[in-house]
């Protein structure tokens, strides 16, 4: 069922390698980029591969010379101990993040309005000069289009005829056309895939918007100290941020530096809200809160009980814990509460 030449997801021409023990597959795919298939578990499989293909397409960690990092459904301890492995200069495993149907779900846009941004911000990225025409190829347009590929049939997943394809990416792209985001050059009787879009001034001012303001946005970063000794805390603070509807960004899984980055500080600005510990009194979540606060963003401070705060944001309403056991439910009701 594993076409040596063909990505699992989208179905492009990929790179395929067998790997033993235990048997799996990694791809890399201009599409959806590096992510590994255990043949065994067929976990890719209990993910809706619709949602998976545009999931991998917008964040996938796509080919480049720099690039270790690949999607991964093995265990979050294989995880670790890969990831581990890696900062200490063994490299050979890569840098593995672990990814859960839960990630896929929880990004997938649940609007058409919300589907038409993340194509606008999409169609923006591979386009570094305004006015110049985008070319995607067939499976990168389905995926990023938002089209659904497969339909599920007695239970497996079922690849939907080209032609029911395309009249779906075709309708997509005449939405865009029809609220003036982008234009589609010349005429296009809905035959083939790789038309020319260019975006418009409207598009743009729409981009600008959503790239300013992406407080509609599901994602939070995660302020704390990382470790080995803070690895329960750092589950709790995600489940609490998941079952409230977010998305915990953890910046150890996202970046191996442990400084503070421009990329970190992009995490907070594009961050809904964000969420810090100062249990450990880490100088870097300090940082990071004060930085989120001077942009206006919420903030939800955690705290072990009889740890002594900061000066400053003593005062600030803080959820005060004795046991990790108790965050995640604390931690949803605070962001219903505050935040949605
Ligand atoms: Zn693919």
């Amino acid at each position: 069922m594993v076409d040596n030449k063909k990505c699992f997801v989208c179905g492009s021409n990929a790179s395929v390698q067998l790997v033993m023990d235990p048997v799996k597959y990694f791809y890399d795919c201009p599409v959806c980029g590096r992510y590994e298939y255990y043949v065994m578990f067929a976990e890719l499989t209990e993910f809706n591969l619709n949602h998976l293909g545009a999931y991998l397409a917008y964040n996938g960690f796509k080919h480049n010379f720099n690039e270790y990092r690949y999607f991964t459904t093995m265990s979050k301890e294989q995880c670790d101990e890969y990831k581990k492995e890696f900062k200490n200069g063994n490299i050979s495993h890569g840098h593995p993040v672990r990814l859960e149907n839960e990630n896929v779900e929880n990004w997938y846009p649940k609007s058409f309005a919300e589907k038409v941004d993340y194509i606008l911000l999409y169609l923006n990225s591979k386009n570094p000069y305004w006015g110049e025409s985008i070319i995607l190829e067939k499976e990168e347009m389905i995926s990023c289009l938002f089209v659904d590929r497969y339909e599920l049939k007695n239970g497996k997943w079922e690849r939907r005829a080209d032609e029911a394809l395309l009249n779906q990416a075709y309708y997509m792209l005449r939405c865009l056309a029809e609220q003036k985001f982008i234009e589609l050059p010349g005429t296009w009787n809905g035959s083939e895939y790789n038309r020319p879009i260019i975006l418009t001034p409207t598009g743009y001012a729409r981009i600008d918007m959503l790239q300013k303001n992406s407080s509609n946005g599901k994602n939070v970063l995660v302020a704390m100290k990382f470790g080995e000794d803070t690895k329960i805390l750092r589950e709790a603070i995600r489940q609490g941020i998941h079952e409230a509807g977010y998305i915990a960004i953890l910046i150890d899984e996202v970046e191996h530096n442990d400084f503070i980055t421009p990329e970190l500080l992009k995490y907070i600005r594009d961050s809904k809200f964000v969420v810090v510990d100062l249990s450990h009194q880490n100088n870097g979540a300090y940082f990071e809160e004060g930085y989120a606060m001077g942009l206006g963003k919420p903030v939800i401070q955690l705290c072990k009980k009889d740890v002594r705060l900061h000066f400053d944001i003593a005062q600030k309403n803080t959820i005060i814990w004795e046991t990790e056991e108790e965050i995640p439910e604390r931690l949803k009701n605070r962001i219903k509460a505050t935040i949605d």
